[in-house]
């Protein structure tokens, strides 16, 4: 008898596990996927797709709006959200079976069970079956954070459940700054709901450039979205279907809602992983690995966000990706976390890769900023109050762009393919010297000519 039952044995069937399921798979190595919700993880069922499904749903709101300046007139629409949630759960559903379709093609075998580790090579099913394991990969994600036990946190939604209200809430309280608070705002404010976001730092968006935390901000309040600085929530109570928000500024709120997305965290409980004597980061709470997603046990590895590190899909997908290879194709592969586009599908939409200005600042001399703000070409027709910000950060002694960060309408599609440039380590040189696309609002990163700032730290400078 075979010493394992399988050579890699996955937990989680979510975008990095199923990459790294599918490529092991192809590489000869016999899989097994183990999957306890459903197929596609937290990108496909409950975060990046359903997510954008919304935020494009509820712009269409905005271009209603926008259409009666190009002499369109459009009788008084109407929204229906159950129409807009049915939708939505069969193309989830169409994904899921993709995902799973795909994966029992490479050859991979999915069981839709929990699984926990008992030791480094045993793995225990929900069933208490147990299965032998060359390799483990910890793929198992993250999960929504409620924070403090406040009074009536029981009352109180997250993301998840936030894709399958019964129905659209009229008012809505959002506690949160970060990109997921953000982006659900502006889809409820799309919607039609009336939106207060509290956060409790002084400006959303925290670790973005500070010239795209300001003009976001102001660009949603442009658009009716409360937004709170300093204060938190610190009790909730219901009285039938409404909610008052008790602030710690003194204030209270009224809402049919309450959403709290303050942060996510890595899924490493109860998992076993103190039986096998996988170690955790203790600077992050999730799985520690090295630069090869390896863990403090040599046949376990991990990636995506049960590490922790960058909580983005693609990057799930390119770690399990580099796992399979290095492990399984004889082909060793590390993956670069370094200048990782990302985007904030708030509306107006971010797109942002590279250092912003602080950063840049602490770790060069010299800085050139270039920045501009202007009316994009359609709010001249619309009439719409809205302004689009673009900015390069600039290495003063090697040119080099560090940082690239746009507000406004495709800020996300035009960062994508300026990433390729600022990954190249393209100079500002070689900005200028692409001829720009008219009319565009992305043809102001060629045209900015001359630096809104320029920074030289003293010590530097002399
Ligand atoms: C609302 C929201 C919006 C987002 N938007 C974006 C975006 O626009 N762009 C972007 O790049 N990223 C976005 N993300 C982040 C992205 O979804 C994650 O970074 C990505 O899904 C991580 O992939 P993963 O494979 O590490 O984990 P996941 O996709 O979370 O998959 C983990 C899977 O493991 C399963 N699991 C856990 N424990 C076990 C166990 N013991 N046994 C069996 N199964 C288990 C879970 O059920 C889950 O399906 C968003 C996230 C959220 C919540």
């Amino acid at each position: 008898m075979a010493a394992f039952d399988v050579d890699l044995f996955v937990i989680g069937g979510g975008s990095g596990g199923v990459r790294a399921a599918r490529i092991a798979a192809g590489h000869g190595a016999a899989v097994m996927i183990a999957e306890e919700y459903r197929m596609g993880g937290t990108c496909v069922i409950r975060g990046c797709v359903p997510k954008k499904l919304f935020v494009m749903g509820s712009h269409v709101h905005q271009e209603i709006e926008d259409a009666a300046g190009f002499g369109w007139t459009i009788p008084t629409p109407t929204f229906d959200w159950p129409t807009l949630i049915k939708n939505k759960d069969k193309e989830i559903a169409r994904l899921e079976a993709a995902y799973t379709t795909n994966v029992e093609k490479s050859g991979a075998q999915i069981v839709k069970t929990r699984a926990v580790i008992e030791d480094p090579h045993t793995l225990r099913l929900a069933d208490g079956k147990t299965v032998k394991a060359r390799y483990i990969l910890i793929a198992a994600g993250g999960a929504p954070n409620h924070g403090a036990d406040i009074p009536g946190i029981e009352h109180v939604i997250s993301s998840n459940e936030a894709f399958h209200l019964k129905a659209l809430p009229k008012r809505i309280v959002i506690q949160g700054g970060g990109y997921i608070a953000l982006e659900f705002a502006g889809i409820f404010a799309g919607f039609g709901s009336d939106v207060t976001v509290i956060y409790r730092g002084d400006n959303v968006l925290r670790g973005f450039d500070e010239d795209v935390r300001m003009h976001v901000r102001a660009e949603m309040e442009k658009q009716g979205i409360t937004i709170l600085t300093g204060c938190t929530v610190t009790k909730i109570d219901k009285h039938g279907n409404d909610c008052t928000s008790h602030l710690s500024n003194g204030s209270s709120l009224a809402s049919d809602q309450v959403m709290f997305a303050i942060g996510r965290h890595p899924n490493v409980a109860n998992l076993g992983l103190d039986k096998a004597g996988v170690a955790i980061n203790p600077h992050n709470g999730g799985i520690a690995v090295d630069a090869w997603s390896k863990t403090s046990v040599p046949n376990i590895y991990a990636i995506g966000d049960v590490t922790h590190r960058v909580n983005l899909t693609p990057v799930a997908i390119r770690e399990g990706h580099a796992f399979a290879d290095t492990v399984f194709g004889k082909r060793p592969v590390q993956v670069d976390h370094a200048t990782i586009p990302t985007a904030v599908f708030s509306q107006p939409e971010v797109g942002t890769v590279g250092l912003t200005e602080t950063e840049a600042r602490a770790r060069v001399s010299h800085v050139d900023v270039y920045k501009t703000t202007f009316r994009p070409i359609k709010a001249t027709m619309s009439g719409r109050d809205t302004r689009v910000l673009m900015k390069l950060v600039v290495d003063g002694l090697t040119d080099r762009v560090l940082g690239c960060h746009i507000v406004g309408d495709s800020a996300a599609e035009i960062i994508q393919a300026v990433a390729i440039a600022v990954k190249m380590k393209a100079t500002k040189a070689d900005f200028d010297a692409t001829i720009a696309l008219h009319p565009t609002a992305a043809e102001e990163l060629v045209t900015m000519r001359t630096p809104t700032a320029r920074h030289v730290r003293e010590a530097a400078a002399e």
